[in-house]
């Protein structure tokens, strides 16, 4: 009886209580209350490290009471009750003071030595930390449940995620009424019991009493394996039927033609294929000739080369008749891929319908569709996509509008993945009508579970090396704290590189000028997550800016008469056109920017990276952008600018980054140092993009495990008709809204 869960949580265990658990936590239903897990255990004879408490934060602590004094108010009538409590560290930080304002019951029942648990917000009197007016229950009294002094030792008590108002034990006392009160065992149970078996887990009616109730330690820890399993198989069957359904779909097969543009394009490369390259390119060529979908991701290294391996994919499509579309996440990036691929395809680029068929050599026609072109322009793009005429369309998010049609478009490549969401890739596909063959190209290197979790609907190939001649980037951690001369050393340094030809990057974390910086929220965002040692950022100097540094630069003799650029978000679409071909044809020779160039923007010629208070920004995005210096095959540096202390957290990033150029490697290093939702919840948009139990990393072996599983069940059963609790469990884990209708009606 699915329908349990959603009794509401008023008719089991009391309006008054209920009514406590939805102001404070948000929990209306059994299902609700039930999945509000306990985010640890407390043992009995373990006391709470006090040193450790956070201020101004809701805790739950055990501590033993050391002393009591009670006193008269000197103002008001009443009394005081100031107990001491500790941890039984015994040092000066191991104790904390509670107060209370006319508690008789705590002046009567906390005596010395007695062991409770306290619940409230810690707050600091005269630099002391304290507690005014604490929740608490007494843990050494005797026990209801009729458990002998040792079985009551061993007994962990649930600590559950609380506030101040709703202290755990109250949460406790709540899921124990609930328990009573509900038969579980008509729990419906997404696992397959054949499975549960196999790994020997508990059912869910047992698992949800030995998260809640446990007796000892092993019980709970073996309930949150089995809620860990479940969480992993359900995404993961989720991603298997969803990878099983698009390959069921009808697509539009384009094998490879002799005579056309591919072949006269690959007779044209001034460089041989790397390995990767061709080998990714036959794996490509083959998708794209069968009639079911191809649905791939190509993970590489900035500069890896993915950007040859796409064009040559289109170019099959284009062979066949067809077209392809390329989505980039930003507009820069978008304009720089038109330029790049009309560059790169020279005479097989077609300029525009007046020289159609005016050759023998076949030809394409690109074309570029963004947000803010002229009407002019964007009406051009709109009918040379409707028609056919345009072979190769490429644009931002506005090639998702559905103002947007094609004549018959085969294939979409999107670049940088991790800024689309699976609801913009199937928009895009709805665009056809046999759903088009589909490439995803990232250059943020994710670790296999991580891919497994986020792009499981998708298969992978990876371009592991760089094309011959790349020599790999040096990059130094400058820090001005320690060395503030190195600031002019750092801009002689770019003199030098400008004066044997080169050219510098200038990164900032902020665009300064007037007002809000909407326009790279980004970038702080990015540090936020990046550096949670950090503390609010407001609390800091303001980071560098793209016009203060612009400013600075101009009054600096080592640049005397170089040629300074400027790219932001906030610019006009005409303005960071102009400045990315003025930097990339060489009329300037330094180019202050912010993040706008992490993704890429390719200058072959640009050889040094300069990062202004570069532990604003996080490891990947740090690996990202020094990724733009030394493609031309000069050695590229970075140098990465810290107004930090040495030791400061946020340098260790640095540090980080500073000794590996293996994106898989800091990809990890990344991740240990991120909160689990920013993982998901990048490419997750509108699904729910957290995981509850489940940690990408941790859990690394639940979710190669469950995804075996997953396929096997996919396999065997493609509608899960023999599978209708986990096909639920899907749907509502699909559906969050729909979930949290049905818990309304
Ligand atoms: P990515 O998109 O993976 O960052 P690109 O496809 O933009 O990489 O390639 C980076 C640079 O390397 C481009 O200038 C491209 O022309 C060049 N390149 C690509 N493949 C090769 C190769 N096999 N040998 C030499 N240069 C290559
Ligand atoms: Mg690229």
């Amino acid at each position: 009886m699915a329908a349990q869960r959603e009794i509401g949580l008023a008719k089991l265990i009391g309006g008054a209580s209920a009514k406590k658990l939805k102001d404070h936590l948000g929990l209306a239903t059994a299902g609700d209350l039930l999945d509000h897990f306990p985010r640890r255990y407390a043992q009995r004879g373990e006391l709470t490290r006090i040193a450790e408490l956070p201020v101004d934060t809701d805790v739950t602590l055990l501590a033993r009471v050391v002393k009591v004094t009670n006193r008269k108010m000197a103002a008001r009538r009443g009394s005081i009750t100031e107990v001491l409590v500790t941890d039984g560290l015994d040092g000066a930080l191991d104790t904390i003071s509670l107060t209370f304002f006319n508690s008789f019951a705590a002046a009567r029942q906390l005596t010395p030595g007695t062991v409770a648990m306290f619940s409230g917000r810690v707050g600091t009197y005269r630099g002391r930390l304290q507690l005014t007016n604490p929740d608490y229950v007494l843990l050494d009294g005797g026990s209801a449940d009729g458990l002998s002094a040792e079985e009551l030792a061993d007994k962990p008590i649930p600590v559950y995620p609380a506030t101040a108002k709703l202290p755990s034990w109250k949460i406790a006392q709540a899921t124990e009424t609930l328990l009573a009160q509900i038969d579980l065992s008509t729990l419906p149970d997404p696992l397959p019991a054949a499975l549960r078996e196999h790994y020997g887990l508990p059912p869910i009616a047992e698992a949800y009493r030995m998260v809640h109730t446990p007796v000892n330690a092993q019980e709970w820890a073996l309930a949150r394996r089995r809620f860990q399993y479940e969480e992993a198989l359900v995404l993961q069957t989720a991603l298997a039927r969803r990878k099983a359904q698009h390959a069921q779909l009808p697509s539009r097969p384009s094998p490879a033609r002799r005579g056309g543009l591919l072949e006269a394009f690959d007779a044209r490369l001034p460089f041989t294929l790397t390995e990767g390259q061709r080998d990714v390119g036959r794996t490509l060529a083959a998708e794209l000739a069968a009639n079911h979908p191809m649905n791939r991701l190509l993970q590489g290294e900035v500069g890896s080369g993915k950007t040859v391996v796409a064009l040559r994919a289109m170019l099959q499509v284009v062979d066949d008749g067809g077209q392809a579309a390329l989505l980039a996440p930003t507009e820069v990036l978008a304009s720089q891929h038109y330029e790049s691929i009309r560059r790169t395809l020279g005479p097989l680029a077609r300029d525009g319908i007046l020289s159609a068929g005016a050759s023998d050599v076949p030809d394409v026609e690109v074309v570029l569709l963004t947000g803010s072109q002229s009407g002019g322009e964007r009406r051009r793009s709109l009918l040379a996509a409707a028609s056919g005429e345009a072979g190769i369309v490429v644009g931002t998010h506005a090639l998702l509008s559905e103002h947007v049609q094609f004549a018959d478009l085969g294939l979409v490549v999107v670049d940088e993945q991790h800024r689309f969401g699976v609801e913009q890739r199937d928009a895009l596909r709805a665009k056809s009508l046999a759903t088009p063959h589909l490439l995803v190209m990232t250059a943020t290197p994710i670790p296999r579970t991580v891919a497994m979790t986020v792009f499981g609907d998708l298969e992978t190939s990876v371009l592991r090396e760089l094309p011959a001649g790349r020599s790999p980037i040096a990059t130094h951690v400058v820090g001005l704290v320690e060395n503030p001369s190195w600031e002019r050393r750092i801009w002689a340094r770019a003199r030098e590189e400008i004066d044997a030809g080169q050219q510098v990057y200038v990164v900032c974390p902020t665009i300064g000028e007037s007002g809000e910086d909407e326009g790279d929220l980004e970038a702080l965002d990015e540090a936020t997550w990046g550096g949670t040692a950090l503390g609010p950022l407001e609390e800091r100097q303001p980071a560098a800016s793209v016009a203060a540094v612009v400013a600075q630069l101009a009054e600096e003799p080592a640049l005397a008469g170089t040629r300074v650029g400027v790219l932001h978000g906030r610019l006009e679409r005409t303005e960071k056109a102009a400045a990315m071909e003025a930097f990339a044809s060489g009329s300037t020779d330094l180019l202050v920017a912010t993040t706008v160039v992490e993704v890429g923007v390719d200058v072959p010629n640009a050889t040094l990276m300069v990062i202004l208070d570069a532990d604003r920004f996080g490891i990947a995005q740090l690996h990202q952008l020094r990724g733009r210096v030394g493609r031309g095959g000069h050695q590229g540096t970075c140098l990465l600018v810290t107004s930090l202390e040495p030791g400061h957290p946020s340098r260790t990033r640095l540090e980080a980054v500073a000794s590996s150029t293996d994106g898989f490697v800091l990809a990890q290093k990344d991740l240990e140092n991120r909160r689990e939702g920013d993982i998901l919840g990048a490419t997750q948009s509108g699904r729910r993009s957290t995981l509850r139990l489940l940690r990408v990393l941790r859990d690394a072996d639940v979710i190669e495990r469950a995804r075996a599983d997953a396929l096997q069940i996919v396999g065997d059963d493609p509608d899960l008709e023999r599978h209708a609790d986990l096909r639920a469990s899907i749907d509502a884990y699909l559906e969050p809204e729909k979930e949290v209708f049905l818990e309304r009606g």
